[in-house]
């Protein structure tokens, strides 16, 4: 798959600000401000590896905007992982935060890393390493990372540790995502797929999709994929196509969603931290790629992997009426556009997968209290929010006759607006006393 560079990233995230500021009540010195990143933060994590050679990794930390609160946002294991990747994804924290009106600003961190080849004791000195880098960077009331793409609950056990070791008081949190003993929220794990299928849902109801006639296509079989392919799957939607990233399946009548599961993350057992296997190794189905995925004839596409997969050069071809974005930034500004004019409806990335950063926040809650909800109660209040914000959006959407992203950048905007101003801006401090 052919991704713009990671400048691009960045660069576009911000041109989505500019589009949206027609249609929100906020003053443009706010507006200004959200464009520069408040903290950014690089570090060198030396590794000792298991053959006794050094290995040093580049880290990041970047705190967008802390406004309305402490910042949230994810930690990354990838080798794509680079300052304008990560300046871009804790941009999107700080907007997905507003619009589900949760008290945080946004940030994202990640190591430039290929995880896949570390091994188990290499990766849990990888990861207590960027916690002694970045002790002073983050906290319970400051920063608090989470789980992204290749890391996941127990990395962020390892972390909790270390920086609770550093600190020389138990901090379960300064992060979220943890194992359940740890510390950890019911219902974290598949939070992200449920927030999505919570979207889902209310688009069923919005259009009047025939569940059982409705096809679906997701690019992406990991956490955030193979959650809501199950969700999806259990409702009767017909899963039709799937892909990791060796590749993709195709099945005209659908796939048996839990025994696809089965099959790709068999591995897990004998590979320990990370799933090897493929859901290209199912059996009795057509073999597709990647982009050919994106372009199956489907009622709804959910890109679950990757940034930059939607773009200019395969929008025309995508025949999907709906696209639920599970991944962060999977479509560009360009192929945006495209769609829209094709009158399909693009849930946005900021809404469609921050039901994450809602159980987290929920984690967190718990974490201060020290008082733990049922999994009832966290799936009741996450699909209560999710519900909640969708409509509130879509209603956005349809007043102001616009995309529902820009309808979800306008309302964050609004939020984000409304506590920048609280403090005071130009506008006020220039008007006269008398
Ligand atoms: P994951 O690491 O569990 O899974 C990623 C999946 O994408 C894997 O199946 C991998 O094989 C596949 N993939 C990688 N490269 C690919 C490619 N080139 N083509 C097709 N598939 C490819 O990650 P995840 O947690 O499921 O995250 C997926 C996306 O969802 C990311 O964009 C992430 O930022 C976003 N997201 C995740 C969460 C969460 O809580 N997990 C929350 C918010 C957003």
């Amino acid at each position: 798959m052919n991704a713009p560079s990671s400048l691009d990233l960045f660069e576009g995230a911000i041109a989505r600000l500019d589009k949206a500021f027609q249609f929100a009540d906020i003053d443009a010195e706010a507006l200004e401000r959200l464009k520069h990143p408040k903290q950014i933060l690089q570090v060198s994590v030396p590794v000792r590896m298991d053959d006794g050679s050094l290995r040093i990794f580049t880290g990041y930390r970047v705190r967008h905007d802390d406004t309305r609160g402490p910042t949230k946002g994810g930690l990354r294991y990838a080798p794509s992982v680079d300052i304008s990747e990560v300046k871009a994804l804790a941009f999107w924290m700080t907007f997905k935060c507003a619009v589900m009106n949760l008290p945080y600003g946004g940030a994202k961190g990640g190591i430039c890393v290929n995880a896949k080849e570390l091994s188990r004791l290499e990766l849990e000195r990888l990861s207590r390493g960027f916690i002694e880098q970045v002790a002073d960077f983050i906290g319970p009331e400051t920063d608090i990372p989470a789980p992204d793409m290749y890391t996941n609950a127990m990395i962020m056990g390892w972390m909790m540790d270390a920086y609770s070791k550093i600190r020389r008081q138990r901090t379960p949190a300064v992060i979220t995502g943890k194992p359940i003993p740890l510390g950890g929220s019911q219902g974290r794990e598949d939070a992200t797929g449920r927030g999505a299928y919570h979207c889902m849902h209310e688009v069923a109801k919005r259009r009047d999709l025939v569940i059982r006639k409705t096809r679906v296509a997701i690019q992406g079989f990991g956490n955030a994929g193979q959650h809501i392919a199950q969700l999806l799957h259990a409702d009767g939607y017909k899963i039709v196509g799937v892909s990791d990233s060796r590749g993709g399946i195709y099945k005209e009548d659908g796939f048996d969603i839990p025994s696809l599961i089965q099959i790709k993350n068999e591995s897990n057992r004998l590979q320990a931290v990370y799933c090897t296997g493929s859901v290209c190794e199912a059996i009795e189905a057509e073999a597709i790629t990647n982009e050919e995925l994106l372009e199956l004839d489907v009622d709804v596409l959910i890109p679950a992997a990757l940034e930059n997969q939607i773009t200019i050069d395969n929008a025309d071809r995508i025949k999907a009426s709906v696209i639920l974005e599970v991944a962060n930034g999977p479509t560009t500004n360009e192929a945006d556009e495209i769609l829209n004019k094709k009158g399909k409806l693009i849930v946005p990335d900021i809404l469609a997968n921050a039901g994450g950063v809602t159980v987290s926040y929920f984690e967190w809650v718990q974490n201060q209290q020290g008082f733990y909800w049922s999994l009832e109660e966290v799936q009741k209040r996450l699909g209560e929010m999710m519900k909640r914000e969708f409509n509130h959006i879509y209603e956005c959407m349809i007043e102001m006759n616009i995309d529902m992203r820009t309808a979800a950048y306008a309302v964050a905007l609004s939020r984000i607006g409304e506590a920048i101003a609280s403090l005071g801006t130009a506008h006020y401090f220039s008007e006269n006393d008398s």
